[in-house]
Parts: C-alpha cells; sequence; structure tokens
C-alpha cells in the first residue's frame, strides 16, 4: 500500500518556495525516509502541495514511481519526477537513501540549480474504444492485451492496413523507457528514450499453418499507430503498467507515441546504457 504523507505548510521569507510531493512504497525504511525528507523540507523553505507539485519523489522501487506517474499523469506538463531506491537500483528510481539530504537541498533550488537537467521521456497513449465512445490513457512502461479464460485473438493493423491475425497469450506495446521492463522478457529491443517510438511485442503467439505472426518486435516511429481489434465478445485483461482491469466491451484499440512526455528531474547524469549496464550485466561483468 503506498503512502501519501501531509505535513504543516511552512512560510518562509524566500522568493521562491518548491511545491513537491512524496509518494512512498509503504514499508518502513521508505516511510521513514519520506518522514526524513519532509522534515528536510520544512527547514529548507519547501511548500509540501500533493495536489499541485512542481517535483513529485517518489520512495520505493520502480513500481512506486509507476504509481507516482499514474498520481499525476494528470499534469505532466507541470510536474517531474525524482526517485530514490530503497531496494536494488531501479530505472527510475536511482537514488540512495543516504543521498536524501544532498538530494533535498538540490531539490530546494529546483528549478535554478545548474547541476539539474530535465529528461523527458515518450509515453504510450492508448485509445480504448467501446459502443459508448473512446477513453484515452497513457502509460509510462506498457499496456498489455491478454485473453482471460481463452487465448487472444486479434487482428493488428498498422497505419490502418492490416498487418495480421494474432493468437495466442497477448500483445505488450512499450515505451521506450519501459523496453527494459516486461518487453525485455519478451525478447524485444531495449530503446533510447531519446527516441519517440512504441515497440509492439508478442506474448507467445501461435504459428502454424493456420495462423502466422512476424514473430519479432516492431518499433513504430511517431505519427505511426496500431490498432487491435479482438474478436468480438471477448474477455480481455487490459494491463497498463502495474495496473489491470478485465473487458468485454472493447471493440478496438489504438496504440501510438502519446504527444505528451513524461519529464525526469535529473541532478545528476546517469545515462541510459550505463543504467542498463548496471541492472543487467553488473560492474564485474567483461
Ligand atoms: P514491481 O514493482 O515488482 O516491478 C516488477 C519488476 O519490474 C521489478 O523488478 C521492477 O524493478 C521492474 N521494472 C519496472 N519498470 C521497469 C523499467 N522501466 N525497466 C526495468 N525494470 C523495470 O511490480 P509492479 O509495480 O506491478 O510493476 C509493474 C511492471 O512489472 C510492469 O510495468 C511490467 O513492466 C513489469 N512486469 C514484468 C513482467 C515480466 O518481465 N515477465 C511481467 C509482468 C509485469
Amino acid at each position: 500500500m503506498m503512502n501519501t504523507t501531509s505535513f504543516s505548510r511552512f512560510l518562509p521569507g524566500g522568493s521562491h518556495m518548491v511545491n513537491y510531493w512524496v509518494v512512498d512504497r509503504g514499508d518502513e525504511l521508505s516511510v521513514q525516509l519520506s518522514a526524513r525528507f519532509h522534515a528536510m523540507a520544512e527547514r529548507f523553505g519547501m511548500n509540501p502541495d500533493e495536489q499541485n507539485p512542481d517535483i513529485v519523489l517518489s520512495i520505493g522501487g520502480d513500481g512506486t514511481m509507476l504509481h507516482a506517474f499514474h498520481l499525476y499523469k494528470g499534469r505532466l506538463d507541470r510536474t517531474s519526477f525524482v526517485g530514490i531506491h530503497t531496494g536494488r537500483l531501479g530505472f527510475f528510481a536511482d537514488w540512495k537513501p543516504d543521498e536524501i539530504e544532498r538530494l533535498a537541498q538540490m531539490i530546494r533550488n529546483y528549478p535554478e540549480d545548474a547541476n539539474l537537467k530535465i529528461v523527458q521521456y515518450p509515453l504510450v497513449e492508448i485509445g480504448i474504444r467501446t459502443r459508448e465512445g473512446t477513453e484515452t490513457d497513457l502509460a509510462l512502461n506498457e499496456f498489455t492485451l491478454k485473453g482471460v479464460e481463452k487465448m487472444l485473438v486479434a487482428e493488428l493493423h498498422i497505419n490502418d492496413e492490416k498487418f495480421e491475425t494474432f493468437r495466442g497469450d497477448g500483445i505488450c506495446i512499450s515505451s521506450p523507457s519501459g523496453s527494459t521492463a516486461y518487453n525485455k522478457s519478451l525478447g524485444g529491443s531495449l530503446i533510447h528514450p531519446s527516441l519517440e517510438a512504441i515497440q509492439i511485442a508478442e506474448i507467445a503467439s501461435i504459428n502454424n499453418r493456420v495462423y502466422r505472426t512476424l514473430g519479432s518486435s516492431i518499433i513504430l516511429p511517431k505519427h505511426h499507430h496500431c490498432d487491435i481489434r479482438p474478436q468480438a465478445g471477448q474477455n480481455l485483461l487490459l494491463t497498463l503498467d502495474h495496473l489491470h482491469v478485465q473487458r468485454t466491451d472493447v471493440l478496438s484499440l489504438r496504440l501510438k507515441v502519446a504527444g505528451q512526455k513524461v519529464r525526469f528531474a535529473r541532478f545528476r547524469p546517469f545515462p541510459f546504457w550505463t543504467r542498463v549496464r548496471e541492472a543487467f550485466i553488473g560492474h564485474g561483468a567483461n
């Protein structure tokens, strides 16, 4: 269970006040760190603002950042995210617990700190069409579509042209920053987040003389789109990062690179490929 903690508002005499909020994983260490951060922030004259934060600190792991993203996805143009990991190093959580004071000092000077860089990463936009209309949402890592009792059967169209009929466990559509998550387990490629693209990866497709899919993952650039039309009436499992829902009313889905991006506040350089190496290969590897 995630926690978001409230502390009293502090009114300093300084000219600039950063509005911040903390989302923690709810375990003992994350809760303690969250309280420490709030105490430091009060000393530094920062303003706790759960509704309109300039900066959201996620304390926990990558799952905590996914949770924070979905809490604040309605104000992506006004909020930047930064993560502390209380377990192993994460892709979105790259500060260590013992660096919290340094981080608080840097956030205090946000956005003027000279060391600060805002990086913007592409997202997946999902349009879910039903008889009632179209609902849209955003994924930081990925969206997946799976069958529930039966295998998924769906037509896949790229830029309004039929590409293939898929039969199997499901389809995963990921963002570049999500390419290192579920997509990687599916054999998809890792994409640098400076590339505005989405990746479509198959989840256990059936390939025989009747059903044939490409078998490789596909990378679509910005301004291309993919439509998935599941066989009518199927019970579907839709997942959006850590969230999931079962639905039987989906007529089709449209996936594309979102117009909006997520902003991460980087207070020191941590290149994507270094992150990949540290997560999957390790320091000692040759
Ligand atoms: P969680 O926090 O336990 O995360 C699951 C794992 O995915 C963790 O090890 C986490 O560090 C890692 N992860 C999350 N985002 C990542 C990223 N962008 N790059 C590299 N690793 C990343 O559980 P949760 O909160 O439910 O997380 C949901 C995520 O779990 C989904 O977005 C999906 O990417 C991932 N997932 C992976 C698989 C798989 O690899 N077979 C299956 C289902 C879900």
